[in-house]
């Protein structure tokens, strides 16, 4: 078996040709407008609302500021049930705000957030749940408003990997009282860092953009003690660029994930997650799930494997939030509590899928994963 010669990483940040940047680095030296919503920015805006089918878009400077401040926008506090299945930011973003997040296991189907653990988890103190569409597979959405409904809390979903994908025809991003972008250059679309938050009136919309700039309602009111995460013109030039190439890059992507569902589908001992229903998928992300009775190794022993072979997946989501130190003293971090997620967290391999890849590494990488289960 050929290894390929240079190392493959999980992602690979697709940018455009930098001759077309450069007409909008002009525009932006030319009328000095660098930040504090400016053109490109309200550009960007508007164009985004139109392309996901999102009411109302607010820019971020990224991901992470963008979740600290919807918490802010709807005064959450006490307690929130969340995900241990996730980045590390989604639990951050409580703690930034003094908000105890309660843990709640995850479908095994989905690797998302189980509506049918939540309620157990309510207190006095609940005033939210933050799930998250992990891989950009959309949550139970219907089931989670009912139960927020019935017991009065609000819904914000991380939902930083779900550019461009769908549920039911609509923009993931239209579930939940507010729902939260990541374009970080790891991410399907990118502005090298960036984020947004997406609302559905015009009122909430006014109170994200005062809280992103230090809480200024005007010229002389600072409504509350906001923070600094506007995105600048140069992430929103990127953005504007950027979007042109989304559905091209997004069909490239799935030919690279319909390589791996063929030429994996025959190995004892791997799974993958297969198209969800009534969803049109961002191929954001290939997981697969390894069987180590069956497939002869474990997890680490194939992730370690396919590194010596310049093949550099990441255990996206391992460790799991609830596994750091600043968590693991909370009643619902206990792996007792946490079953499916904690298995899934030993099990799971993200390969790469960009839209750079040759389909002959991807074929590549099949075979290897192939080969290694039959030397055991
Ligand atoms: C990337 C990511 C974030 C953080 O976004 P940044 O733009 O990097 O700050 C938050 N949550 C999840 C699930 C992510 O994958």
């Amino acid at each position: 078996m050929n290894m390929p010669e240079k190392k493959i990483f999980v992602t690979q940040p697709s940018l455009p040709d930098l001759d077309e940047f450069i007409p909008y680095l002009k525009e932006i030296w030319n009328n000095k407008i660098l930040t504090n919503n400016g053109p490109f920015h309200k550009m960007l805006e508007k164009e985004l609302s139109e392309f996901l089918g999102v009411p109302y878009i607010s820019l971020f400077a990224n991901g992470t500021l963008a979740l600290v401040t919807a918490l802010q926008v709807l005064r959450i506090s006490g307690e929130v049930i969340t995900t241990p299945y996730s980045f590390v930011a989604t639990s951050h973003s409580l703690w930034w705000n003094n908000i105890k997040p309660v843990f709640v296991d995850v479908e095994p189907e989905s690797c998302n957030l189980d509506p049918e653990k939540i309620e157990i988890a309510i207190t006095p103190k609940t005033t939210a749940i933050m799930p998250v569409h992990v891989y950009g597979n959309p949550c139970k959405v219907e089931r989670i408003k009912e139960i927020a409904d019935i017991y009065g809390l609000k819904v914000i979903y991380d939902a930083a990997h779900t550019f461009g994908a769908k549920y039911k025809e609509k923009s993931i991003c239209n579930f939940g009282d507010l729902s939260i972008l990541s374009f970080h250059a790891t991410k399907v679309f990118n502005t090298m860092e960036g984020g947004a938050i997406i609302c559905h009136d015009e009122a909430t919309k006014k109170r994200i953009d005062y809280l992103k700039n230090f809480g200024f309602a005007g010229e002389t009111i600072v409504m509350a003690p906001g923070i600094n995460s506007k995105m600048n013109e140069l992430q929103a030039a990127m953005g504007l660029l950027q979007l042109k190439y989304f559905v091209g890059n997004r069909d490239k992507r799935k030919k690279i994930a319909n390589i791996y569902r063929k030429e994996l589908s025959d190995i004892k001992g791997i799974k993958f997650m297969s198209e969800l229903n009534d969803t049109e998928a961002n191929y954001s992300y290939f997981p697969i799930f390894i069987e180590e009775s069956v497939y002869g190794l474990n997890r680490d022993q194939l992730y370690n494997k396919l590194k010596e072979n310049n093949i550099n997946g990441r255990r996206y989501f391992y460790p799991l939030i609830s596994e750091f130190s600043m968590y693991k003293g909370l009643d619902s971090a206990s792996p007792l509590n946490l079953p499916v997620s904690t298995k899934i967290a030993n099990e799971v391999i993200c390969l790469p899928i960009y839209p750079d890849l040759h389909l002959d590494d991807v074929k590549k990488i099949c075979s290897l994963i192939k080969d290694f289960n039959k030397l055991k």
